[in-house]
């Protein structure tokens, strides 16, 4: 398991029984290691959030196993896998999901809080996480006072204020228009890059799915074809942000392989095309200017 985060095996979920038994989902293998980026895609009802609240511990399996960060899941009660999901799953929603009462440094320092964190640690962290994620100016602000994408980042800087093991993030760019998206996926690249972030991201944004490391699709419930999925985008930031060019271009290869030979699941091969040819190409072109 050498630096396994998370190691999931032979995961099943069936609800309900007899005629209104429902396979969610049907043996899935999953592993990530540290500073690993995996997006999950896959169409409506295929078993994207089943898979999120198992290894969120919200929900057990039917069958199979979940380690986070070596602990067998299993084994826990339920107050057990909540206060293991307090300290180490930072979790972040389409819907920022922050209290209105609270200023954004109150709402980042509340899982500090609840771990028993001192008033005077938990607001200075706070602040520190904040400035992380470029609203140091925004501290006293309440969120309805700020945009939807600065909400979403005080949302990511209370996810990480934790330092969690693992980030799971639902649809995060779901609620928010192309720039505050684009920006939050930037953040989330980041934080993989610098701080070596493990991050599991649900979304059915295919040019957002494309930052990731690998992209891992779900149908029916099984992982279909991950492989094909790993068509990690070149990096401005990162190590391999030194050799952009010939991965924009095996990236481009790929995505134009994906509309030849349609993805295993209903989303629209040329929707997904589009902007990962847009993105590789912006890629390539910086890079040729830089050398
Ligand atoms: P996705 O997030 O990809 O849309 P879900 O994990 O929500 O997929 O759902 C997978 C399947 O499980 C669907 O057929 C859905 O109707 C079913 N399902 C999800 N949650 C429940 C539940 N609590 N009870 C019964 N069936 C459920």
């Amino acid at each position: 398991m050498d630096n396994a985060v998370l190691v999931a095996v032979g995961l099943t979920k069936t609800y309900g029984t007899g005629t209104a038994r429902v396979e969610a989902l049907r043996g899935i293998d999953l592993t990530l290691h540290r500073g690993e980026f995996v997006a999950v895609m896959g169409p409506s009802g295929s078993g994207k959030s089943s898979l999120l609240h198992l290894l969120a511990g919200l929900d057990r399996p039917t069958a199979g196993s979940i380690h986070l960060g070596g602990v067998d899941l299993a084994v826990l009660d339920e107050d057990q896998r909540a206060l293991l999901r307090r300290r180490h799953i930072g979790l972040m929603f389409q819907s920022f999901q922050l209290l209105d009462t609270l200023t954004a440094e109150e709402n980042v320092a509340l899982p500090l809080a609840i771990a028993g964190c001192s008033a005077d640690d938990a607001s200075r962290r706070a602040a520190r996480m904040l400035g992380a994620v470029g609203l140091a100016h925004r501290r006293q602000h309440r969120p309805h006072e700020l945009s939807g994408g600065e909400q979403q980042r005080v949302a990511l800087a209370r996810a990480l204020v934790i330092e969690p093991l693992l980030l799971l993030a639902d649809e995060p760019t779901g609620n928010l228009d192309s720039v505050q998206g684009d920006k939050i996926m930037t953040l989330l690249r980041q934080l993989v890059e610098e701080r070596r972030q493990t991050l599991l991201m649900v979304t059915h944004d295919a040019g957002h799915a494309a930052r990731a490391d690998r992209i891992v699709y779900l149908r029916d419930g099984r992982i279909v074809d991950g492989q094909r999925g790993n068509i990690g985008v070149p990096s401005k930031t990162g190590s391999r942000g030194a050799d952009a060019t010939p991965l924009a271009v095996r990236y481009v290869a790929e995505c134009v392989e994906w509309s030849v030979v349609p993805p295993p699941c209903s989303f629209n091969a040329v929707a997904f095309v589009a902007p990962c040819a847009r993105d590789a190409l912006e890629y390539a072109t910086e890079a040729e200017e830089a050398a």
